[in-house]
């Protein structure tokens, strides 16, 4: 090593000297910032991953170093060694935390150049994300990049401890494996040493983490890459990172606590912010009556209350009907929205149908009465209307009439919407909470059959069991979501560890026992070997960090993102592969491919 670097060994980095260094002789590596000369005396802002030290070449005290230095050019490598002294009175920076020195070189060593960069370093330049992606390597020599890397690092390292202390074992499971339940389109991986058969690459552990169970692991853990080969909607990547968890032996009520005091140690360790434990619970039905959504924001109000009664044997006939037809008229109150122009409540009611409304009914509640497109209609069931969305002159109200689920979610992306408009989400603010008991299947139309809304190894709570027979849309599932500010954080349920239960499932489900065989087969026959009580979670690690770090985007956590179009642009993944690697696969690509 010493060889290596010709006898230079660095003895601070440049974020450490202060005025205590004062007199003392340093050697300090890393890129040149900026270079400015002055003429006589040469400034070299010197940055490693600590921070920028002031580097100065006197030609009278030392012409070697200075001449050198002219020749240096934005991140070139050098490594410099000269002696800590304090800046001239008023020359200080304040805003460095090595501003109050600088470091008067004596001698100097170019350890390598640099072309000059795509784009600028500085923090204030605005980069097109596709130059930064290309160059993740430069972007990553920003500051505020890399702190988010040194975030996600703590996060993993509070994770990792905190498990261990609750008796958590870290187990890798593998990447070449079979298609897991996630229900998403998996990534399939040829194997040229048994032709025409494929790996999956796994949607998540969920299968493997189970089996660890069986095995009598008890308390596993792991923060592992999952792949899932969907259409990129906004701000997802086709690998991601969960930290995965599974546990025998507890159920719901003693396992939220454990995820609880994970959440409680990281976000205190890495953020220094106190998320006040137990978590509040929301039952999956309370959450979509109240807010509209399985993923309800809580840093603001703006709550959904329930109208169909009041509209069951109205005038107003858009509404009455679809009570009649068994849906919901849901109403959110938004206080001194009655200021709202025209063109903001057309939006609204764009942005409804947008969400699938047939239509948005407005209402201003003025000081003079109603005033609203469908008034006349109202009229009848203006009291009670106002008393039940608790009213007052200024308030603007919004009703939609459509069949449940759908109306409560109108109205909950209006909610989101409106919060943002009237900027009343509170920045900084973390609001956590748990919604449970969803329900355990869901009717899907296009395939009349019915489809698991977890997956098919999740438990229905037992007191459900017989709806399995009589109502399965009925039935309620022991599963469970981690919400932080609105969106999913984590996800989970207790499993189905008896073979009887899973059979019955399967069967709801229309999955074949020959089907259920080829898919899980090894899963099941383990389930039949005393397989304990068992139930996890899986937390989205990219997401988590985003959080804490303040980033809308969770490619501004991963060190290298795939696009949109789930390529990248650093390494041009994914590449047509040369006809011999095919060949060795014996794969052929269709014509036109
Ligand atoms: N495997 C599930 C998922 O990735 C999480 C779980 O049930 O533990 O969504």
């Amino acid at each position: 090593m010493t060889a290596m670097l010709g006898g230079w060994r660095r003895t601070h980095t440049c974020g450490e000297l202060r005025a205590a260094h004062v007199g003392q002789t340093v050697t300090l590596m890393g890129w040149a910032f900026r270079r400015r000369d002055h003429g006589g005396l040469i400034f070299v802002d010197l940055r490693d991953r600590e921070g920028l030290t002031q580097c100065v070449f006197n030609p009278a005290t030392s012409g070697e170093a200075h001449s050198t230095a002219q020749e240096v050019r934005s991140e070139f490598v050098l490594a410099v060694q000269g002696t800590v002294q304090r800046r001239p009175p008023g020359t200080e920076n304040p805003k460095l935390p090595t501003g109050e020195v600088e470091v008067q070189v004596s001698r100097l060593k170019i350890l390598n150049e640099s072309k000059p960069l795509p784009f600028p370093l500085e923090e204030e330049a605005a980069v097109d994300e596709a130059v930064r992606l290309k160059y993740r390597y430069l972007d990553m020599r920003r500051p505020q990049v890399l702190r988010n890397f040194v975030i996600r690092d703590r996060i993993c390292r509070a994770v990792r401890d905190y498990l261990h202390g609750q008796g958590f074992i870290e187990v890798e499971t593998p990447f070449l494996t079979r298609s897991t339940p996630e229900g998403a389109r998996d990534f399939l991986v040829p194997s040229r040493l048994n032709r025409g058969h494929f790996y999956a690459l796994p949607q998540s552990p969920q299968l493997f983490k189970q089996l660890l169970m069986v095995g009598g692991f008890e308390r596993y853990f792991q923060i592992v890459r999952c792949f899932r080969d969907e259409d990129l909607r906004k701000d997802r990547q086709p690998e991601f990172t969960q930290i995965d968890i599974e546990t025998s032996f507890l159920d719901r009520d003693e396992f939220l606590p454990i995820v609880e005091g994970m959440l409680v140690e990281v976000f205190k360790r890495v953020g220094g912010i106190d998320l006040p434990a137990p978590f509040p619970r929301l039952a999956y039905d309370e959450a979509i009556a109240r807010f509209g959504s399985d993923k309800p924001d809580l840093r603001y109000g703006l709550e959904l209350s329930d109208c169909s009664d009041l509209f069951k044997a109205a005038e107003f006939q858009a509404f009455a009907q679809v009570v009649a037809a068994g849906g919901a008229v849901k109403g959110l109150r938004v206080p001194g929205g009655g200021g709202m122009s025209r063109k903001d409540l057309d939006d609204l009611t764009e942005a409804a149908k947008g969400f699938g409304a047939k239509g948005l009914v407005w209402v201003k509640v003025n000081p003079d009465g109603l005033q609203s497109p469908v008034a006349r209609f109202l009229e009848p069931v203006k009291a009670p209307l106002l008393s039940r969305l608790a009213a007052a002159p200024g308030d603007l109200l919004l009703l939609v009439g459509d069949r449940m689920p759908l109306a409560a979610a109108v109205l909950g992306r209006l909610r989101q919407e409106i919060a943002q408009r009237l900027k009343l989400v509170p920045p900084q603010e973390f609001r956590v909470c748990w919604v449970l008991d969803f329900p355990l299947v869901e009717w899907n139309e296009e395939e009349r059959r019915w489809d698991a809304v977890h997956h098919p190894f999740t438990a229905p709570r037992d007191e459900d069991l017989p709806l399995l027979d009589t109502d399965p849309g009925g039935a309620r599932a022991k599963a469970y979501d981690l919400v932080i500010n609105g969106q999913e954080a984590a996800g989970g349920s207790i499993r189905i560890h008896q073979q009887s239960v899973q059979e019955k499932l399967f069967k709801l489900l229309g999955i074949a026992p020959q089907e259920a065989r080829a898919r899980f087969g090894f899963l099941l026959e383990a389930l039949e070997f005393g397989a304990p009580p068992m139930g996890g979670i899986a937390a989205g690690l990219d997401r988590l960090v985003a959080l804490l770090a303040g980033e809308e985007s969770i490619r501004e956590v991963i060190a290298f993102p795939k696009t949109q179009k789930g390529t990248c642009p650093l390494t041009d993944a994914p590449a047509p592969v040369d006809p011999g690697q095919l060949k060795d696969l014996g794969i052929r690509l269709a014509e036109g491919d």
